[in-house]
């Protein structure tokens, strides 16, 4: 696709990711870390915040998708993804958060659907903390009401690929953040 636009450059990226490293390193100071990985959009987010913090830490991810109710891609980007609000688990964290120190890491935040089914779920651990950090958030797209405790840019209501979205499986490995237009 060679119309994408470019809305947030690698570099603001970095930069931006670093102050939420730095912030979490300052927020759990002296104290151990696992994130937890929205497959697959947030692999990349997650690499880059993980080397920000400067604390002992440890990775899990956990897999969702939407059930049968997600558009195509095409369709998705025309009208943006309706979900009726049921997100089904394709995979679960390997180990216990319970008494841990949790941090969902996700790409973006959306209507809150996913987020809201992760954090039931994992609250189900009784972690000792559990916070949210999502790249990007859509604020006009809620639908449930959940605010992220790490979020990188609040973006208009685009579709935007890169960085680790996708745009049917590809774009993920853009170093830019860029807005597909909406023909
Ligand atoms: P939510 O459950 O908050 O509505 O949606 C979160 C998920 O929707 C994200 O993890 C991502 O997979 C997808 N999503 C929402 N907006 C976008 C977007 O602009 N671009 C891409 N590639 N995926 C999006």
């Amino acid at each position: 696709m060679s119309d994408l636009k470019v809305l947030i450059r690698h570099d603001e990226i970095a930069k931006r990711v670093a102050e939420l490293g730095a912030q979490i390193t300052h927020d759990f100071a002296g104290q151990s870390i696992i994130f937890v990985g929205v497959l697959k959009g947030a692999a990349i987010f997650l690499s880059d915040l993980a080397r920000q913090v400067k604390l002992d830490a440890t990775f899990d991810f956990i897999g969702v998708s939407s059930y049968g109710n997600r558009p195509s891609p095409k369709q998705e980007l025309k009208s943006g993804w309706d979900s009726t609000g049921e997100v089904k688990l394709t995979k679960d964290v390997d180990q216990s958060m319970k008494d841990k120190n949790v941090i969902v890491v996700e790409d973006i935040l959306d209507t809150g659907l996913t987020l809201t089914f992760l954090k039931k779920l994992l609250l189900a651990h009784q972690p000792r903390n559990l916070k949210i950090a999502a790249l990007l958030d859509k604020p006009s797209r809620r639908k449930l009401p959940l605010e992220g405790d790490y979020v990188g840019f609040k973006i208009p209501d685009e579709f935007v690929v890169g960085y680790g979205l996708d745009y049917a499986e590809r774009y993920r490995n853009l170093a830019d953040i860029c807005v597909v237009p909406r023909q």
